[in-house]
């Protein structure tokens, strides 16, 4: 996941110093019948400019995947669950047989390795009614080697281009746990919960392994329309927007459309107080528990999570193009990590509301937090990547985008923030040896500390030095051309070389010592 893992680790060695215990912009696009056949719009190709500061992101032209949702949180029996229904094309040149979702919740069984992550265990999650609208009941086979992999053969091949619907009924654990999936102290962090359709990548399905470290989630962007039933007295974020709120029988049920995402989650409480403020054009709202307050001082905490996020939206939104989308939930709950991106949607770990768990400054772990988490928005969210095969991608951008954020603010909070990672502090070129790299998957890494040291710490300084070679402008302007390139799309490694050097061009020496040493990827 993104966990936060290089603040989380500070934070936990602050911990233990302590000694304190740890859119409306849904057209009703209507669905074509399966005669028809979608081509895909026309990709650019020619070489990457850079756009102007500050420039709009726009929803791209290609019809994203729909999911609807009718879902229910049980908080007697803590189980999430409902029906849904995917309509999808096969965006591939192959012809589909079988199709692959992918269930993590079903990691959290008793019975299962990662029960460990869990006090009181999840379960497999039932998955029934599984039908292709073309053909009819469609079976369900579990991966042997991962339960969160899930297969479902095709009774009729699915051809290049060919729409079909999906439906399905689910119901599934929520393990008490103090985590990005679970519940804790009345809070309901209730994420990568549905099965959801995998990535079709380069001839197959992408399935890489879940770690709790890291992430391995990859899917495709979608517009979701979701109605939620929670109980009376429930307050609940999500991905999108709320658009309508009913009460019936002691339940409420909540209406959501999030247009072009990549997932939907919610966080759903009887605690939850929530703030919302107009920043820098974004509606974002701040969540919280109202019994038993996350800080001393709430006011404090809420104002530096609402100046986190302006600061974020206006130094991202200068560095790497406008936040496109309306609104941004920001969630203080308890969990194990610093903290957790979704789209539209960040959790923040409630162990930072103080303004002594701080670096430099008071409240400084949850402004870094916050920034980070909201870098994600646009590393993750916007551009999408394979997180499990190439958590760079997301994590090493978003460690990088801290400095973008201080450099924004500039002066001393800058100096203290950047001190460390440039060529003078710790050039990666001497420091790394010739096979250290950072386009590797999670599990090449040797160990967990490997991996967040390699992504969270130096790939940050790794990034921090290109841009110190380039220059800061120049260097903000190829990742906007990145981010503009790629958005609402999956990009890889080659993508951000090709945006690197399609406009800094191939003869900065120094610029390809560093791009040579750090990577294994070559265009
Ligand atoms: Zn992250």
């Amino acid at each position: 996941m993104k966990k936060f893992m290089r603040t989380a680790v500070i934070v936990l060695m602050i911990i233990s110093l302590l000694g304190v215990s740890s859119c409306s912009m849904i057209k009703d696009k209507l669905f074509p019948g399966q005669e028809e056949t979608y081509t895909l719009p026309e990709e650019e190709t020619g070489p990457v400019t850079i756009p102007e500061k500050g420039c709009s992101i726009e929803f791209p032209k290609r019809r994203p995947y729909e999911y609807e949702m009718d879902l229910t949180l049980d908080t007697e029996a803590n189980t999430v669950g409902g029906h849904v229904v995917i309509k999808f094309y096969n965006d591939s040149s192959d012809t589909w047989k079988e199709l692959c979702l992918r269930d993590y919740p079903s990691l959290f069984d008793k019975a299962d390795v990662y029960a460990k992550q869990s006090k009181s265990g999840g379960g497999i999650t039932e998955i029934i009614n599984v039908k292709d609208s073309r053909t009819g009941d469609l079976k369900v086979r579990r991966d042997d080697g991962d339960a969160s992999v899930v297969w479902l053969n095709l009774d009729e091949e699915l051809n290049p281009g060919k729409f079909m619907t999906l439906s399905y009924d689910f119901k599934t654990m929520i393990p008490n746990n103090a985590d990005r999936f679970g519940f804790s102290n009345d809070i309901y962090n209730v994420t990568n919960f549905y099965p959801i359709l995998a990535e079709y990548v380069d001839g197959e399905w992408s399935h890489a392994g879940y770690f709790t470290v890291g992430e391995c989630f990859y899917s495709e962007i979608s517009d979701y329309k979701v109605r939620l039933t929670v109980p009376d007295g429930y307050n609940v974020a999500s991905t999108g927007e709320t658009k309508d709120i009913s009460r019936n029988d002691g339940n409420q049920k909540y209406t959501f459309e999030a247009p072009y995402v990549r997932d939907f989650v919610f966080c759903a409480s009887k605690v939850f107080a929530n703030e919302s403020r107009e920043v820098a054009g974004v509606k974002v709202n701040v969540f919280y528990n109202n019994d038993n307050p996350p800080g001393k001082d709430m006011t404090e905490v809420i104002d530096v999570a609402f100046a986190s996020a302006e600061t974020s939206f206006k130094a991202f939104g200068e560095a790497f193009g406008k936040y496109p989308y309306s609104e941004l939930d920001i969630i203080i709950t308890p969990i194990a990590a610093g903290g957790m991106e979704y789209p539209n949607l960040i959790i923040i770990t409630d162990y930072v509301c103080s303004k002594h768990m701080s670096q430099f400054y008071p409240y400084d772990l949850l402004e870094i937090i916050t920034c980070h988490e909201i870098a994600h928005q646009w590393f993750m969210g916007i551009v999408g990547s394979n997180s499990g095969i190439e958590p760079w991608l997301d994590e090493s951008m978003a460690s990088y985008s801290e400095l973008v954020f201080y450099e924004y603010i500039g002066g001393d909070r800058e100096r203290y923030q950047t001190e460390g990672f440039s060529r003078k502090d710790a050039s990666i070129v001497s420091k790394w040896k010739d096979n250290d790299k950072l386009d590797q998957a999670f599990s090449e890494f040797k160990s967990d500390s490997d991996y967040t040291m390699r992504i969270y710490a130096d790939g940050k300084a790794v990034l921090y030095q290109m841009e110190e070679i380039l220059g800061r402008e120049k260097f903000h302007g190829i990742i906007r051309g990145y981010v503009r390139r790629n958005a609402f799309k999956n990009a890889n490694t080659k993508d951000f070389l090709k945006a690197l050097y399609d406009c800094a061009g191939k003869d900065n020496d120094e610029l390809n010592k560093l791009v040579e040493k750090v990577f294994r990827t070559k265009i």
